[in-house]
């Protein structure tokens, strides 16, 4: 029972390192959030320990009284959040929950479709060297010149290719899809509809979000992005693809389940279904509104800085920075010397190559959690804003970020 800084202090090192790293800078990766301490204690529990292979009342090892209720918990909770006639909460990944969905839906070689991942898309909705675009045949489509997923092409391309699944879904994108367009389109040409919710799925528990639940066959979802849940994935599903879904998932693709994860999901959800969580995801979008206003203002343009698609509905902004003499790396290495974390991301034709890339893409989840106000929001995007320019005070603007940083202490309480 030797306490990890005795035991290990050279992995304790790191991890006191990584959390003064959290408190003291501004994170704003837009998958990233901030997990309670309640979720974290679940996942640090004993239930670490137990093998759990099947399901609630039917596994394939003893002693599973107790994770059966948890696991039982978990399902009933987000079923209740989304309205899902089933649920799955063993993938222990958004790209597992995918290969899982897939596995279900698809035999080797049929055709998908998914956006492309220099447009939005994610890895697992049909990238060259990933499992989809190996395993399936990938027919990607596109957003058009108004940085809009372009419709018109998604029918087009689906009646050219008859695809068996069409995936909805992104990692890069500022706006909203239209959930009963891609269904109509799917139901004309036989196909599946996947909806990949892992970034907005906080915003959809908060109602700020359409659901996509009642449109698509499936939906699947990381539970640690806008979420704020511990790193995971969930799958639901209409009831009739129940079987399917979890004869995928094990043992199509997993082994024995993560009953402590499946735990802090659990708590996660509990979480999720309250107001406090509510007014968290308001603030979320208000920050991502604030930021991509003052990201357009003529200041800035003049720094050849752009928004795509000129604003947002979600919790992230697209920072184009295709006129700028700043390519994305060096925008990101700027914010990371001022003290803001942000992650460079490619634009759609983007001139520069996939290392470099002509983008940023900013969130504000882990902000809004760290209890950000719309008046501090306006403070960061200021302090982005002259970081972006051709000259910048990066002691002053550093010392900005630290104000706002102290101003809202990360994992401060009694125990930490
Ligand atoms: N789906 C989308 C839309 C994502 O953005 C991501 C992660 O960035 C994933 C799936 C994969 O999630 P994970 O990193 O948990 O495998």
């Amino acid at each position: 029972n030797t306490p990890l800084h005795e035991l290990d202090p050279d992995v304790a090192a790191a991890v006191d390192a990584e959390l003064r790293r959290q408190q003291s800078t501004l994170e704003m990766i837009a998958s990233e959030n901030f997990a309670p301490l309640a979720v974290m204690e679940a996942q640090g529990s004993v239930l670490t320990n137990k093998y759990a292979e099947g399901y609630p009342g039917r596994r394939y090892y003893g002693g599973c009284e107790h994770v059966d209720v948890v696991e039982q918990i978990a399902i009933d909770r987000v079923k209740a959040l989304f309205g899902a006639e089933h649920a799955n909460v063993q993938p222990h990944s958004g790209a597992q929950a995918n290969a899982a969905a897939m596995f279900a839906l698809l035999q080797p070689g049929d055709t998908i479709m998914g956006l492309n991942l220099a447009h939005g898309g994610h890895l697992t909705h049909g990238m060259k060297i990933n499992f989809s675009g190996k395993l399936y045949d990938v027919v990607a489509y596109h957003v058009g010149d108004d940085g809009l997923v372009d419709m018109a092409e998604v029918e087009r391309l689906a009646r050219e290719h008859r695809p068996k699944l069409i995936v909805a879904g992104w990692s890069a994108y500022p706006r909203r899809l239209d959930f009963a367009a891609f269904r109509k389109v799917a139901d004309e040409v036989g196909a599946h509809l996947m909806v990949d919710m892992a970034h907005f799925a906080g915003l959809v528990a908060a109602g700020l979000h359409p659901n996509p639940v009642p449109h698509a066959h499936v939906v699947t979802t990381t539970t640690h992005k806008t979420l704020g849940g511990p790193r995971g994935g969930v799958i639901l599903s209409t009831a009739d693809l129940a079987k399917k879904i979890n004869s995928a998932v094990f043992p199509g693709q997993q082994g024995g389940p993560l009953e402590h994860v499946i735990a802090a999901k659990a708590v996660a959800f509990k979480v999720a279904a309250s107001e406090d969580f509510k007014e968290r995801q308001r603030r979320t979008l208000e920050g991502a509104r604030i930021l991509a206003e003052r990201l357009v203002r003529d200041d800035v343009k003049a720094a050849g800085v752009s928004v795509l698609t000129g604003g947002t509905d979600v919790h992230l902004v697209l920072v184009d920075l295709r006129d700028s003499e700043l390519d994305g790396r060096q925008a990101e290495d700027r914010l990371h010397e001022i003290g803001i974390t942000v992650n460079r991301n490619a634009v759609p034709n983007d001139p520069r190559p996939p290392m470099v890339t002509s983008g940023l893409r900013i969130g504000t989840p882990a902000l809004a959690t760290r209890g950000f106000t719309a008046e501090d929001f306006a403070e960061v995007a200021d302090v982005i804003a002259e970081a972006l320019k051709p000259s910048y005070d990066a002691a002053a603007l550093g010392a900005r970020v630290k104000a706002l940083a102290d101003k809202h202490p990360l994992y401060a309480g009694p125990d930490k």
